[in-house]
């Protein structure tokens, strides 16, 4: 039995008829599933249909914590949030930093299912065991920063609140909003403020008043205080401090693995100097900041004191923004990209799928797939900022050709016709993060088979990158960017871990730092079960299987583990001229690895062997 780390509890709210109630899951669950997207995944098979229309009241909302958050250790200040993705059409989710995770555990929740839809605009209010519908219809058409600054107020005094909200960009259904939580961090990806606002949701407050229980607390804090000297003296952590997640940037730029101009120009060395982490923190870094208990404080606040930028302080963008505005689109004027976070953030829309949209959009323009005729007027030119700003304006009130791009890269091609899918790049639906799989061939592997679509975050990229080894998982040292063999391996482990990670809500940056045992040592003393390193990555294994399985009852299939054409299309220059991924020899090494059938589908007998028996049954009695 759980002798710690769980609250006990997961709150069900029901938009449609109000009905507030609570559940709870046994224990054998929580100990296969962890917690986080994991359990969210165990909890969607389980309640809903995989059949499911992303923006319909049947969609339902997982926001999610694991047996860490709540806790003081360092990376668990972090929560989960799933649906089925009105982007992708597939299973979708969203991991985000701050300090929601923890307090909704202090409220005394797991996690949040959120059913239904409201016929007006609504928030709800958790205040411990205390939960209201309240009426949102003043906040409606409000940007997130106005709404949390109004929901902040409207709930007064005492402990301060802790708010997730969508913008205008998840009220009219941009198919990448993006949530917003405390004007700082972002589930941005696979449009989960969109299903939000088909929910009339707009926006999620909470306030917690308890603490997390801790199972072992002599063994947590031995462990805790070896993470804690080891993060000290991690060149990662201090890298991480000093320069944010744009530290990646010029260093990247030197190893291949930075996209520019919609992934056709192998390298940007004006745009590296210009974006990279050195300029950003000499120009316009204020201070650092972190999510619940973490030490390292990767975050950024910035302000831009002078010219046509000029702002407040506020939350600074993260290297995957710094390139899609900036980049990607070919602009160097890192002011530009801090103003538009601010827009993205505001609007509530995912900068990556955002600026990457655009940037196809652009591409059309050169190519002459699109004019000036199309877009109202707006002249879609690389570096062009100001139609850029226009185009961020159109598409979150879906206003003219915004309308078209708001549907992002792959609905948007189909719609422009002739061959601009050639110019989208996007995998399952879901545009890519920053990384270039011709720099990294094992990236391109990740973003085919990746479950929400092209995301980094489903497996541990530092790893192929040279930046952090496990050995004692079989990930080494000394993997080779630039070549396809020995990934499919590398990639299938690496995945197991990340499912691990996003189960235990557990942050990426800090697994880096630390080794897989240090997180089987937090599991085991915060729950109190009884985890081993072997049963852990099973965990992680179990969940990668569940999500694949979810995926082709949605509908996927083989013929949707690709690439895109650009990224298949060797560069003429940079560190990663004329390398392009071997993805079918990757991917056939990568289906015999996983147990996958020709097909895609994960084999009856992988199923029922790791426990996945029931979606075993669902998916071999509909005849695959
Ligand atoms: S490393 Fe950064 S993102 Fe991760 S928990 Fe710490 S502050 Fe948050």
């Amino acid at each position: 039995m759980a002798k710690g780390g769980y609250a006990g509890k997961i709150l069900e709210v029901n938009l449609t008829s109000g009905k507030i109630s609570k559940t709870s899951v046994d224990d054998e669950t929580l100990r296969k599933f962890i917690g986080g997207s994991g359990l969210a995944a165990k909890l969607f098979l389980d309640r809903v249909s995989p059949q499911v229309a992303p923006l319909s009241p049947q969609n339902t909302l997982f926001i999610m914590t694991g047996p860490l958050q709540g806790t003081n250790l360092p990376g668990a200040g972090r929560f989960n949030v799933s649906a089925k993705s009105p982007l992708t059409n597939i299973w979708g989710e969203g991991n985000c930093g701050g300090t929601f995770g923890p307090e909704l555990k202090f409220a005394g929740w797991d996690g949040i299912i959120i059913e239904g839809a409201s016929d007006k605009p609504v928030y709800l209010f958790i205040d411990d065991d205390k939960v209201e519908i309240r009426d949102a219809s003043d906040l409606w058409g409000k940007d997130s920063y106005e709404t949390i600054d109004m929901v902040t107020d409207k709930i007064g005094g005492g402990r301060k609140v802790k708010v997730l909200a969508i913008g205008q960009a998840g009220e009219n259904l941009v198919k990448y909003a993006a949530i917003i939580h405390d004007k700082a961090d972002a589930i941005g990806r696979c449009g989960l403020g969109a299903v939000m606002g088909s929910k009339k949701l707009k926006a999620i407050v909470v306030r917690g008043r308890g603490k997390a229980d801790i199972a072992m607390p002599g063994d947590y804090n031995k462990a805790r205080r070896a993470a804690l000297d080891v993060i000290k003296d991690s060149a990662v952590a201090q890298s991480m401090h000093s320069m944010g997640t744009d530290a990646a940037l010029s260093l990247g730029m030197m190893t291949g693995d930075v996209p520019s101009k919609n992934w056709s120009l192998g390298e940007n060395l004006e745009g590296s100097e210009a974006l990279g982490g050195p300029a950003y923190s000499e120009k316009y870094l204020t201070r650092t900041h972190a999510c619940y208990a973490c030490p390292i404080a990767c975050k950024r606040v910035v302000q831009v004191k002078e010219g046509p930028y000029k702002g407040e302080e506020q939350a600074g963008p993260e290297y995957e923004t710094c390139c899609t505005f900036g980049t990607l689109i070919m602009n160097n004027d890192l002011a530009a990209v801090i103003k538009i976070n601010e827009m993205c953030n505001r609007y509530g829309l995912d900068t990556i799928s955002c600026g990457s949209t655009i940037a196809f959009a652009i591409d059309c323009f050169e190519h002459g797939l699109i004019t000036e005729d199309d877009t109202e007027g707006v002249k879609l030119t690389w570096g062009n900022m100001e139609s850029v700003f226009k185009m961020v304006d159109k598409i979150a009130q879906r206003e003219g050709f915004g309308d078209i791009l708001a549907e992002g890269s792959r609905a948007a091609a189909k719609k422009i016709g002739r061959n601009a899918a050639d110019f989208a790049v996007e995998v399952k639906g879901l545009e890519p993060a920053m990384h270039d799989p011709r720099g990294f061939h094992g990236m391109g592997l990740a973003y085919a088979m990746a479950n929400k679509g092209a995301d980094h975050f489903e497996q541990i990229y530092f790893v192929e990158q040279g930046i952090t080894a496990y050995p004692e998982i079989g990930l080494k040292e000394d993997y080779e960017g630039q070549t396809s063999e020995g990934k499919a391996e590398m990639i299938m482990i690496s995945e197991n871990l990340g499912m691990v990670c996003s189960s235990a809500v557990f942050c990426v940056f800090v697994i880096a730092c630390l080794k897989v045992n240090d997180l089987v040592e937090f599991l085991r003393t915060t729950t109190g079960f009884g985890y081993s390193l072997g049963e852990l990555m099973e965990c992680g294994e179990r969940v990668w299987l569940l999500k694949r399985g979810l995926n082709n009852l949605m509908g996927i299939t083989a013929a949707d583990d690709r690439l895109p054409k650009k990224i298949l299309t060797p560069l003429d220059e940079g560190a990663a001229a004329g390398s392009v991924p071997d993805i079918e020899s990757m991917r056939k090494e990568y289906y015999g690895l996983r147990k996958l059938n020709a097909n895609s589908y994960p084999s009856r007998e992988k199923l029922e062997g790791i426990g996945l028996a029931d979606l075993a049954r669902k998916i071999y009695t509909s005849g695959k």
